[in-house]
Order: C-alpha cells, then sequence, then structure tokens
C-alpha cells in the first residue's frame, strides 16, 4: 500500500469521486492535526457543494451501470472478501494512520484493524442471500412474490473515534448489497478513509461505487445530508448534530440510520469479586481515553461495598500509564482534539462545584513529555449524583463519576435516569438480579460480567437519544435493501377494467 503515513505527512490531500482523486472545486482545504503535538501534519480538501454534487452524481451512475447493477451476487460478494484480504494486509498501516490522525494507542489500533476484515468477509455473505419470498394469494393462476433489491446511494458521516470501524459497519453491507456509497469523514479523522479508497480501487470497485468527500461538517457534511438523491443517510455521531442531520434528511423523506452519543449505567453488586469489577469498570470507562460512545461513565455500586469499591478503583486508575499513543507501554494516549480537553476541564470543574470530589486524576499531567500533546489524567468523581452536568451530559473524556445505590429498584431508576440509551453494563453473581436488570434497562446493549465485548455478529444501536437502527448482525440486510411486490396473472383471462382484482 503507497499511503503509508508518510505519504500524508506535509501532503495536501484531494477528493476521491467516481474512481478519480480531484482538487476540491471550493479550492479550499483545512489542516489535521497530531494530537500528540497539536502541529498540523497534512492538509485535506475542504468540499463544497459543487464536490458534494459530483459525488452524489458519480454514485448515483454508479448504481445504475451494468458493471455494478448486473455483477452476478457471486462476484460481488468476492470482490467485498477479495477487499477483507487486502485490508488484513495492509492492517498494520492502516493502523499507523488511525494513530498518527485521532491519537488512539497503536497496540489497539492494530488489534482493531487486523479484526475488522473478518467483519468484511461475514458482511460478503449478504451478497448473495439478498431473496425475496413467494407470497400467498388469493387468486388462481397468479404469482404474488417479493423482490429484495438495493436501495441506492448511501450517505455516511462518520466521527474521529475509531474512523474506519464505524465505517465498516454500515460499508461492508452497502457494497455486498449492491449499493453505491459517499463517505463524509471526520474533519478531524480523514486520513484512513481515504487511504482504504487505495484498496477499494486494488480489490475492483467500478469507478463511483465507493467516494470520499472530506471537509467540514457545517458545508460538505450538510450539503451531503441535504442532496434529495440520497436513499438513506447513515449517520455516527453526537446527539446534537444527529438532531440537524434527521430534520435536514427528513425535508427530502430520505431516512436516517442513527448511531448517537451515550451516558452509559455501569452498575456493581456487593457479591462481586471487587478486582474484577474495577477491571470491568476502567475498560468500560478508560479505554481510548473515555472517546467511546459505549463509554461507562456512571457507576452505581451497592453500598455495603461502596468505600472499598472506590479504594480499590482510584488504586487502580491511578495506576493507569498515560503517554505517548505509539509506545506500546501507554494504557491511554491523547484525546483527538484540544477542545475535548477544554470540555473535559470545565466538566470537571462545574462538577466539583456541584459537589463532586475528585478521588483520582482531575487534571492535565504535568509531565514534560506530554506538554505539547492533548492528555487528560483519567478521573474519578466521587459524590456524584445524576443531576450534575458530568453525569448528564456526554463528555467522551477519561471522567467516571461514582455514586452508591441501597436496592434494585433505586439502581434501576438512577440507570435510566438518563436521555441515553445506548450501553449498560452490572457487574453480580446473581444470575436472576442481572435478568432482572437486562429486562429493565433503557438501553441497546446489556453486558453481564464483561464490558464492551462487542461484535459484528451482534446488532448494535440505542435507545431514546442514543439513535435508531442497528448496525451489525444479518438484520442490517434489511436496513440496506428494499423489498419489492411483483404480482403476474398468468390465467391469459381478460379482467374486468374497472373493478379491482382485490380479495
Ligand atoms: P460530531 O457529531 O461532532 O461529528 C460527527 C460527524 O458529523 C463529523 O463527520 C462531522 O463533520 C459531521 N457533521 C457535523 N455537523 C454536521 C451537519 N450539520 N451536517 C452533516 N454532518 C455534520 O461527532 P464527533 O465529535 O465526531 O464524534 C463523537 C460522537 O460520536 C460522540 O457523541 C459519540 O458518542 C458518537 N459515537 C457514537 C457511536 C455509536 O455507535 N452510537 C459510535 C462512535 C461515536
Amino acid at each position: 500500500m503507497k499511503r503509508a503515513v508518510s505519504s500524508f505527512e506535509g501532503s495536501r490531500q484531494g477528493l476521491y469521486i467516481g474512481g478519480k482523486w480531484l482538487e476540491p472545486k471550493s479550492g479550499e482545504h483545512l489542516p489535521s492535526y497530531d494530537p500528540t503535538t497539536g502541529r498540523q501534519w497534512y492538509e485535506f480538501a475542504d468540499a463544497g457543494a459543487d464536490d458534494v454534487n459530483a459525488a452524489v452524481r458519480a454514485a448515483q451512475d454508479a448504481f445504475v451501470d451494468p458493471k455494478w447493477r448486473r455483477m452476478t451476487q457471486t462476484d460481488r460478494g468476492k470482490l467485498v472478501r477479495r477487499l477483507a484480504e487486502l485490508f488484513l494486509e495492509n492492517a498494520d498501516t492502516l493502523a499507523e494512520i488511525e494513530t498518527r490522525d485521532n491519537g488512539k494507542l497503536i497496540k489497539e489500533m492494530r488489534a482493531q484493524m487486523r479484526a475488522l476484515p473478518d467483519s468484511y468477509t461475514y458482511f460478503s455473505g449478504m451478497a448473495d442471500k439478498l431473496q425475496g419470498d413467494t407470497v400467498p394469494v388469493n387468486k388462481l393462476d397468479m404469482l404474488n412474490f417479493t423482490m429484495r433489491e438495493p436501495i441506492g446511494v448511501v450517505g455516511m458521516i462518520t466521527p474521529w473515534n475509531s474512523p474506519l470501524m464505524m465505517l465498516t459497519g454500515t460499508l461492508a453491507p452497502c457494497l455486498a448489497i449492491g449499493n453505491t456509497v459517499v463517505i463524509k469523514p471526520s474533519e478531524h479523522t480523514s486520513a484512513s478513509t481515504l487511504a482504504l479508497m487505495e484498496l477499494i480501487e486494488e480489490a475492483g470497485f467500478p469507478p463511483g461505487v465507493v467516494n470520499v468527500v472530506t471537509g467540514a461538517g457545517r458545508t460538505a457534511g450538510e450539503a451531503l445530508v441535504r442532496h434529495p438523491g440520497l436513499a438513506k443517510v447513515v449517520f455516527t455521531g453526537s446527539t446534537e448534530t444527529g438532531r440537524k442531520i434527521a430534520a435536514n434528511a427528513a425535508a427530502n423523506l430520505v431516512p436516517c440510520q442513527m448511531e448517537l452519543g451515550g451516558k452509559s449505567p455501569h452498575v456493581v453488586f456487593a457479591d462481586v469479586d471487587i478486582e474484577r469489577a474495577v477491571n470491568g469498570v476502567v475498560a468500560g470507562v478508560f479505554a481510548a481515553a473515555g472517546q467511546t460512545c459505549v463509554a461507562g461513565s456512571r457507576c452505581f455500586v451497592e453500598r455495603s461495598i461502596y468505600d472499598r469499591f472506590v479504594e480499590a478503583l482510584v488504586e487502580r486508575t491511578n495506576r493507569i500509564a498515560i503517554g505517548h499513543p505509539m509506545s506500546e507501554t501507554s494504557d491511554i494516549g491523547p484525546l483527538a482534539l484540544s477542545e475535548q480537553v477544554k470540555k473535559v476541564k470545565t466538566y470537571v470543574a462545574s462538577g466539583l462545584a456541584e459537589g463532586a470530589r475528585v478521588a483520582a486524576g482531575g487534571k492535565q499531567p504535568r509531565r514534560e513529555d506530554l506538554a505539547d500533546g492533548w492528555y487528560f489524567e483519567p478521573t474519578v468523581l466521587t459524590d456524584a449524583s445524576n443531576d450534575m452536568g458530568f453525569m448528564r451530559d456526554e463528555l467522551f473524556g477519561p471522567v467516571v463519576g461514582v455514586m452508591p445505590f441501597s436496592s434494585e429498584s433505586e439502581m434501576i431508576a438512577l440507570a435510566n435516569d438518563t436521555r441515553y440509551g445506548l450501553a449498560s453494563g452490572i457487574w453480580t453473581k446473581d444470575i436472576d438480579r442481572a435478568m432482572r436488570f437486562a429486562r429493565a434497562v433503557d438501553a441497546g446493549t446489556v453486558w453481564i460480567n464483561t464490558y464492551r465485548s462487542a461484535s459484528f455478529m451482534s446488532p448494535m444501536g440505542g435507545f431514546k437519544e442514543s439513535g435508531y437502527g442497528r448496525r451489525g448482525g444479518f438484520d442490517v440486510m434489511r436496513e440496506f435493501s428494499r423489498v419489492k411486490n411483483v404480482v403476474l396473472d398468468y390465467s391469459g383471462a381478460m379482467q374486468d377494467p374497472f373493478v379491482i382484482r382485490l380479495r
């Protein structure tokens, strides 16, 4: 793969439209910053409405082009599998690009990139399983059946945390089903999506099947969402942006899939092995420096073990190694954006004013080697309550609020006291209690004695303001295909032209 980290360094990147690399018609570019130094490392195109129109047109043309539309299902599946092979061959290069661009740990990115090909392979199997049904009909000599077909051009808008992972869950099924795609990656992390286009080309996808328009959300993103040529919008990002996107897409009656933010409850009962539960809570909220949508950022602990649990959590948190994301010994790296550091600082300060206490972390690390980067210490805030700002809003940083509960009913009320409904976790040895929690909690995913154990085979998604639609699992085939009813009369009889043939 030619597009290694070095090919981005100091470069100016174009748009990928209709199988060609193009300069933006807007003439505009934006800087991308290295989160470990805060310095610019390359520039990417800031697409305008004309660029977005060109990308959607290329995707529309590719959708009806016989090279794609009349490709056999078996051949389409093979193309997606070829992409999986190329992805695996280049996984370590893609991991380096991702780490350089968004500051996530190299060890995490390597594991993620080496796992994503399995997802492409899984979804490639959808290509030859797009089948309809024969439907009973109360008419003799008539055949009534359904066909499943691709929907058209899908617009995909991705966030800055794990851009390729977020993309894969919808790009892979869309390609297997025969749709075409226009991707608008985050303006903070466009590099890995651009690099992926080289593999799309090498795999042999016809030009225009996948297009990338980079740029700012309010220009490139909004132009894409407002485009009437889309069949669907897939959005992964914050609830606030999701609200705007759903409204803009609705103007053209374009449906959306919304993967939004979370403020997930993580519950610990007194019957657990404390060390294991602490490990789970740490993994749930501090992995990726808290920049995961499923972060278990509200931790509820049974009162009888509260003090012991907090002590163990603080001890473990203080041992987390903050460091450069390329170092194999770092546990957490920087936040991806400087604004994120400001946001986290502000919420921690307001939490203290509201009565919370810092039990661990709470500030930017004072270390010379980290001075220029956007680092924040993993932070435990005790004496928290659900009405404090940092417990209500998604911070997307390494902060957990901890509070005690006395009864199961109180715990359920606390867990569900949020506008979000993405994920949840519970630690207990009592399986009946765990299942009661699974039933009662308002969250799209429930983890019992584990956290962040995700799979592309599971339907992931949220309730309430965490969004709608599901990523992963075979059901997504329905999200990215449409059903058509066909009625065939083979009686040869003349029909009364003024009476509809019902029943
Ligand atoms: P964001 O909402 O700021 O931006 C996401 C994307 O939307 C970016 O590409 C941005 O350019 C684009 N955008 C912004 N304004 C737009 C507009 N008006 N029209 C069209 N596009 C627009 O989110 P972020 O800060 O990049 O990512 C973090 C958020 O993503 C968190 O809230 C996190 O919980 C969420 N997230 C959710 C999931 C999930 O599966 N539920 C997964 C990952 C991240």
